[in-house]
Formats: C-alpha cells, structure tokens, sequence
C-alpha cells in the first residue's frame, strides 16, 4: 500500500459562495425544508436550462419516481429504460409496481440505441403492451441523440423521461441536456458535477404536472387549516439549508464543466496512441461535459484488463471504476426483457467487461492526475515488456 493521499473518482468540490446562502439560511432560521433557497434555486436552475418550471427535490431518484407518478405508470405498466446507468434509473419503476424493458446503447454515444428502441417498440406493439414511458438516460456527461428517439416515442405515443442525472451542463444541438424530453431529472448527489450533498430536481414545460408533483412531494396536503390529505404523499422536499448549496454551485456550472473537460483532454492526450485504448465519443451534435472520463481497454491488444487497471490504480490509493454494470445483467433485475443493440450483438456487455471510469473530480490537481496517468502507463508497459520477452 502507498502512503500517498487517496485520489477520489469524482468528489464534491464547493465553492465559496455556498456557505453565504447557507448562513442566511441560519441567519433567517429558515432550516425547516422549504424556504426562499429552494424558490430561488428551482427559479435559477430553471433559466440556466431554459425551461418553464423546476421542482427541487431530495434526490435525482426521488424525482425520477415523481415522473413516473405523473406518467400514471402502475401496477401491470411497463417503462424502457436505459440498460447502461446506475440502478436508481429503474429503483422507481418497480416502487410503482411496474415492469422495466432495458434497451440496450451503441458504441457511437454511449447511449440509447434507437435501432434497440425501435425493435422494442415494434414488439411491444404487437403483443399490445407499449411502455407508458421511456427513461432515456444521459451518460457520464453526454447526451443521448434525442431527435430519433423523441421521434420514435411520439410515433408511439410514448412519454419521454430524461434522466440527466449525469449531465447538467451538457447540450443537445444548443439545447440543455435534460429538457428534451416532457419531464428532465437533474441529481445534486455528492459525486455530480455540483452538488447539494443530497438532492435532486424535476423539470418540465409543463407546469400543472409539476404542482401536482409539488403537491405529492409534500405529503398531499390538501388546502384546508387542518391537515386533510386525499391521495398518497411523499416527503421528499428539498431543505432550505442544502438548496443554498445548490444556488452556489450552479453559478459555478460552467466552470466546472471546463475543468472537467481538461480533466479529459489530460487523459486522452496521453493515451490516445497507447495501444487497445478508446474514449468514450462526443458526438457531434452537442457538448458533453465529461462528468466522467470513461475509457475502453481491449485486453489482447493493451496487454491488460479494465479490471486489472481498477485493482493496479487501487494499490495505488486510486479510485478508478468498471463502467455501469448494466441493469439486464443485475441480479435483481435479470428476469425482466432486454434489446440489444442488434438481435446478436449487445454493445453494453461489451462496455461494461472493457470499460473504465478514471478519476475525473473538477477539483484535481495536475499532481495528482498525472499519478493516475503514470500508474496506467507502468502497469501497460510492464505487461507489453513481459509480452515480448516471452
Ligand atoms: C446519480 C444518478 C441518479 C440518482 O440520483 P440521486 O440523487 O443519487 O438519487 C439517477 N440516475 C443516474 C444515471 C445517476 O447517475
């Protein structure tokens, strides 16, 4: 084991502006959740991705399942979702009593493969279960390609659910990933590109579905001066203490973004002719903000595993990562129907057995990721020297 000062995949990284926002919040006594912190953050994240209304909420997860309340899926529904994300994509679809179908991505994005959706959509049409919704997740800081998806989903009659989790300050053809769909979902968990420690929002054009939202999250109070409540609740507000976090990170979004798009162009400038490595793509038609830098290793060609490097880098007091595990493949979830990208070919397996995560904090120094880059290069250069003797 080294002695040197663990490196994190992607930590928290506050500013000095938050605390000032917090202390109101003190000053004012404003702790109870709710309070003008939340009403300004829902207000001033809702311009920066220009969209009508945002509801601020204590998770990413807990605004997905906000979303599918809204999309009326229950007991006996089915929803599509991304087979390559982290299990909170699919956590609400099952508290709802509902079954997920996984679509499967292509290697140019990373995400969402049309051609699986539509497969998916044609049979799904025939044995006359169409999905209520599909949650088209937004990966490692990348959009996924909108336009044929949405296409697909309107010729179906399907709601569209962004799960942007990952890539608040990423575009889509000028427009901000997250809002493309008829509800967006943002995380403010401790590993996003900013953070509330703990927290979430769901974004709409759609205004009456997100007071009802408003009013389900907090406990469905009905308008009465006792408390009178008709349907189901939940308790599931943003504290007035943690949006104040919020509102001093998203004044830093945009730079953010910008290191965390140098944190890559570190990387891929020193691998980008090492042998069996490849990037994660940008697609062309907008700007993802590389919330993570993912990277595939083709084992018979670099000499070394993905998994090889996460356990090396570990050694090392390095947090690397596999990518997502996809959800077809999770135990919990196995029995449930998947399509990959073609009849014969699943695209996410492969990513998943040859990708990896690297540390990509916006808060790392040069120091420290050219630890990162060194240990990479002395595990593959040992392999490649051992190779050739032998
Ligand atoms: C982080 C994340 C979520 C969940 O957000 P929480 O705020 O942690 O509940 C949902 N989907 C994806 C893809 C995520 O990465």
């Amino acid at each position: 084991m080294t002695n040197e000062k663990r490196i994190y995949l992607s930590p928290p990284h506050i500013g000095d502006r938050e605390q000032r926002y917090v202390q109101e919040a003190f000053a004012t006594n404003w702790i109870a959740p709710l309070g003008p912190n939340v009403d300004e953050f829902e207000r001033e994240l809702a311009h920066k991705v220009s969209i009508k209304g945002a509801l601020a909420l204590s998770s990413g997860t807990a605004a997905i399942h906000q979303a599918l309340r809204i999309a009326g899926i229950g007991r006996g529904d089915t929803v599509f979702v991304s087979t390559l994300t982290f299990i909170a994509s699919v956590n609400p679809v099952l508290y709802e009593g509902a079954e997920p179908v996984f679509i499967d991505c292509d290697f140019e994005t990373w995400n969402m493969s049309p051609q699986a959706l539509e497969r998916a959509l044609i049979a799904a049409r025939k044995e006359n279960r169409l999905p209520k919704a599909v949650i088209v997740v937004n990966l490692y800081g990348q959009s996924a390609d909108m336009d044929p998806i949405i296409e697909l989903c309107h010729r179906f009659g399907v709601m569209v659910i962004e799960d942007a989790a990952e890539s608040l300050g990423a575009t889509y053809k000028g427009r901000a990933s997250g809002t493309l769909g008829a509800f967006g979902i943002y995380s403010f968990n401790g590993n996003k590109i900013i953070t509330t420690s703990g927290g979430g929002m769901l974004v709409s054009d759609n205004d009456d579905a997100l007071a009802k939202a408003r009013y389900w999250s907090t406990q469905s109070r009905d308008p009465a001066l006792h408390y009178e409540h008709s349907e189901v609740g939940y308790n599931y507000r943003m504290s007035n203490v943690l949006a104040g976090i919020g509102r001093g990170q998203l004044q830093l979004l945009e730079e953010r973004v910008r290191a965390r798009r140098a944190v890559f162009e570190r990387y891929e400038q020193a691998f980008r002719n090492a042998p069996g490595i490849q990037f994660m793509p940008e697609a062309g038609y907008g700007r993802s903000t590389r919330w993570l830098t993912a990277m595939t290793v083709n084992p018979r060609i670099a000499g070394v595993s993905a998994i090889e490097l996460v356990r090396a880098l570990e050694a090392d007091n390095i947090e690397a990562r596999p990518v997502w595990k996809p959800m077809h493949l999770q135990p919990l979830l196995r029995k449930y129907d998947y399509y990959p990208h073609t009849e014969q070919f699943s695209v996410s397996d492969q990513l998943f057995t040859q990708g990896i995560c690297l540390p990509s904090g916006s808060s790392m120094s040069e120091q420290d990721q050219e630890r990162v880059i060194s240990g990479i290069s002395h595990l593959m250069e040992t392999r490649r020297a051992t190779h050739e003797s032998a």
